[in-house]
């Protein structure tokens, strides 16, 4: 009997992002496609190794993008939108670019997100007419690159249901369903070309089996399946991110082979697959999780898959929950993280060698791993008893928190007369979200800092120089309520994670945003703890320079959790919470400094939603307490704003009403004050400071775009709770339109004062 082993897909932007600076140079001009194939090839090569010399028993391909999976799939599907122009049977890499990011003809695919994840997808453009090419010759010289390897290759592809699922309809009006027959036919056509390459096991990808789907879709994979098994190549209908149990007797009936649910994220499944995984099948349980960081306790989950291994046997496979495109590279280039924390740690290479280490033990038993076992266990030993990572007086300081803490002390209606007495501002006020353009001085100013190159007190005082700069524009510009302009954060969670206590920064934990895009989320292992005041100095400078409001800045709870790696040792609530404590104590002390206006941005609370609504109401409940916590402890006069983007809110109003800041700021110049009037319908109590420019472009709108917005929004709100502000911060922006733009959107709240 053995049991098998492999990854759903590995990170493909390089250990030190080789990829991403292959990409740039090549968009630059200041290098050729041989040496961006060069590059390509040999972080392939590595990934494919990785996974050879973890002895895992399928090697994946096909999981490489030069840009997006996603955009592999379109070209592999010849689906490409007809807008370019360009032969879809034939897609140069640089058209491949070209549809990616757009030129001089065309805008850009557009992009979203990847399920719950920080991962960005090309959506592809279907036209009513399509005629799908199939091209699989990339993936194949792949195979056959992993067989010289000596590699079993299992290819990865994006199951056809999810492609139309997540495809969008451009321009035209039709049932995306139509479609279906004709792309089975063409998925239908990549299995033969596998087949004929003597490929046996295809991983076949369909996560959106996690979200609440409608009965035909889920009809739909009946027919798509029960033609595709006439190929003969073995299917391993592969899910993540959720609980698919209440799949499992249509699952169990399709003419699949395998099935891959994630055991990492939805554990309580395994069980009920487990028990009723028909004789022809095999389970795929994906225990190594795919979207965290943490070292597995190996011990732990042998254990667990015991019964497992029990039941099935050699139809047991082991893998990772998702792909591990959503973890780091490698923790081999982390030698300035605590060591301590570091071995704690495991990033895709690391995870790799786990589902080694437990395949084996599964199958030769412990003996077999023996120092291996005593690592990881000695680790999650470390770990759980390390008096790093919890600390009683946070515990305690949470245990007693009362509901009166998260509760404002008189109502909005009373509260905001008493603010407007207090600071006494017209209709109409005029604000930005928080930061200024980051000029390449700023940049290499912080840069230096870091490297230390500057000392503290000298770096404090050119910050101070940019701050006085941003208020003098500010005043310039006749701004109601000023900020100090964010010179010192590169980061709105960067910066705060490097105060608390709680938090770790890895050198080149870096995870693929889109194309060459990365972020480097910090990652939280303990509990969260403020040693001392974050913001209050700057602010307080930034105060002393003005005779206007100055408006704090601060990072709310629910962004600072979801732009994190969290500890998974206790539940993300908890966390959330913790942050929020530390957030309110930075509230209160710039309260005590004379600051009276105070923003909580929670630009990632919508995006923390679950993939199923039946999980909504629990989220929003906890996020929404721990935004209150955090806020809700100061006086009536100190006026709390939080600002929102890249959301849509009409399905979550009550709970947006429920965090009760006094005003909202939120992007909405792009929808042209669309999502202004949801608001207006649900009779939003509170202030409302809807965008009225897009601060994506470098445009300068003009005061008449302006006003039109602003009159829009009279029509649904009244224009006594209504304020004036750009859609989101001003960081990537330069400052000469920045100026223009600002001046502008001053000028048009000066008309609407007029006006009513
Ligand atoms: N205060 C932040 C800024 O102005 C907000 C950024 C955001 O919403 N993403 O940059
Ligand atoms: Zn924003």
């Amino acid at each position: 009997m053995t049991i098998s082993s492999h990854i759903l897909g590995f990170p493909r932007i390089g250990a030190q992002r080789e990829l991403k600076f292959a990409l740039e140079s090549f968009w630059r001009g200041d290098s050729d496609v041989s040496a961006l194939q060069n590059v390509a090839h040999t972080i392939k090569t590595k990934n494919w190794q990785t996974q050879i010399d973890a002895h895992l028993t399928h090697v994946t391909v096909g999981d490489f993008a030069f840009y997006d999976q996603m955009l592999n799939q379109s070209l592999m599907l010849g689906c490409i939108p007809k807008r370019f122009g360009f032969d879809a049977s034939h897609i140069t890499l640089a058209q491949t670019f070209d549809l990616a990011r757009g030129n001089a003809a065309q805008p850009a695919m557009e992009m979203t997100k990847w399920f719950d994840t920080n991962y960005h997808y090309l959506v592809p453009e279907l036209a009513q007419d399509i005629q799908f090419k199939v091209n699989v010759d990339a993936i194949l010289s792949d195979i056959d690159a992993v067989r010289a390897l000596g590699g079993e290759a299992k290819p990865v592809i994006i199951g056809p249901l999810t492609y139309l699922w997540l495809a969008k309809i451009h321009g035209q009006n039709f049932n995306k369903l139509d479609l279906l027959p004709t792309l089975t036919q063409a998925y239908a056509d990549i299995l033969k070309a596998f087949k004929a390459r003597q490929v046996t096991w295809v991983q076949i990808d369909e996560p959106i089996l996690s979200l609440d789907l409608p009965g035909f879709w889920l009809n739909a994979f009946d027919t798509v399946y029960g033609e595709l098994n006439t190929v003969g190549c073995k299917v391993l209908l592969t899910t993540y991110f959720e609980d698919v149990s209440a799949h499992i007797a249509r699952i169990n009936k399709l003419p699949v082979q395998g099935v891959h649910i994630d055991g990492a994220r939805a554990p309580q499944q395994i069980a009920a697959w487990v028990d009723h995984l028909p004789a022809d099948k095999v389970l795929s349980i994906g225990i190594i999780d795919g979207r965290n960081i943490w070292r597995a306790d190996a011990s732990a989950l042998i254990g667990q898959l015991q019964s497992a291994k029990a039941s099935l046997g050699d139809r047991l496979w082991v893998g990772t929950s998702c792909s591990l495109l959503h973890t780091p590279v490698s923790l081999e280039f982390e030698s300035k993280l605590d060591p301590e924390i570091r071995n704690w740690l495991a990033f895709a290479t690391e995870k790799v060698t786990e589902i080694g280490v437990i395949t084996r033990a599964l199958n030769e038993g412990n003996g077999a791993v023996t120092s291996e076992l005593a690592q990881s266990d000695a680790a999650q030993y470390a770990r759980r008893n390390s008096k790093r990572v919890t600390s009683d007086f946070v515990r305690n300081r949470l245990a007693s928190v009362t509901t009166a803490m998260s509760t404002r002390v008189t109502p909005f209606a009373q509260r905001i007369k008493k603010q407007q007495a207090h600071l006494n501002l017209p209709l109409f006020p005029t604000t930005s979200i928080g930061s200024f353009p980051q000029t390449t001085e700023i940049r290499q100013l912080r840069a230096a800092h870091k490297r230390g190159e500057i000392g503290a007190l000298d770096y404090l005082e050119r910050i101070r120089e940019h701050i006085k700069l941003a208020v003098e524009e500010q005043e310039k510009l006749d701004i109601d309520v000023l900020v100090h302009g964010e010179a010192e954060r590169n980061d709105m969670v960067e910066f705060f994670g490097e105060h608390l206590w709680g938090y770790v920064f890895t050198a080149n934990g870096w995870v693929q945003s889109y194309g060459s895009r990365c972020v480097k989320p910090p990652v939280i292992y303990g509990d969260i703890y403020r040693p001392e005041p974050m913001t209050v100095d700057t602010t307080r400078y930034a105060q002393s320079l003005t005779n206007k409001p100055m408006k704090g800045m601060l990072t709310g709870p629910i962004t600072m959790l979801q732009w994190s790696f969290v500890r998974d040792d206790q539940p993300r609530e908890l966390t959330a919470l913790q942050l929020a404590l530390a957030i309110r104590d930075e509230v209160q002390d710039l309260e005590t400094a004379g600051i009276t206006v105070i923003q909580i941005d929670e630009p990632a609370l919508r995006e923390g939603l679950p993939l199923k609504r039946r999980d909504w109401a629990v989220y929003l409940e906890w996020a929404v307490r721990a935004f209150r916590l955090s806020s809700a402890g100061v006086a009536d006069t100190t006026q709390i704003h939080t600002h929102m983007c890249y959301s849509e809110f009409n399905d979550i109003l009550p709970n947006i009403a429920a965090m009760d800041a006094d005003v909202i700021t939120i992007e909405t110049s792009r929808s042209n004050m669309k999502l202004l009037k949801g608001f207006g319908d649900f009779n939003y109590p509170n202030d409302i400071g809807p965008g009225v420019y897009d601060i994506h472009s470098p445009r300068v709108p003009s005061v008449d775009a302006m006003t039109f917005l602003l009159e829009r929004a009279c029509e649904v709100i009244p224009a006594e709770r209504l304020w004036v502000n750009p859609d989101c911060g001003l960081k990537t922006r330069g400052w000469e339109e920045t100026r223009a733009a600002l001046s502008h959107m001053v000028s048009a709240a000066k008309i609407m004062r007029k006006k009513v």
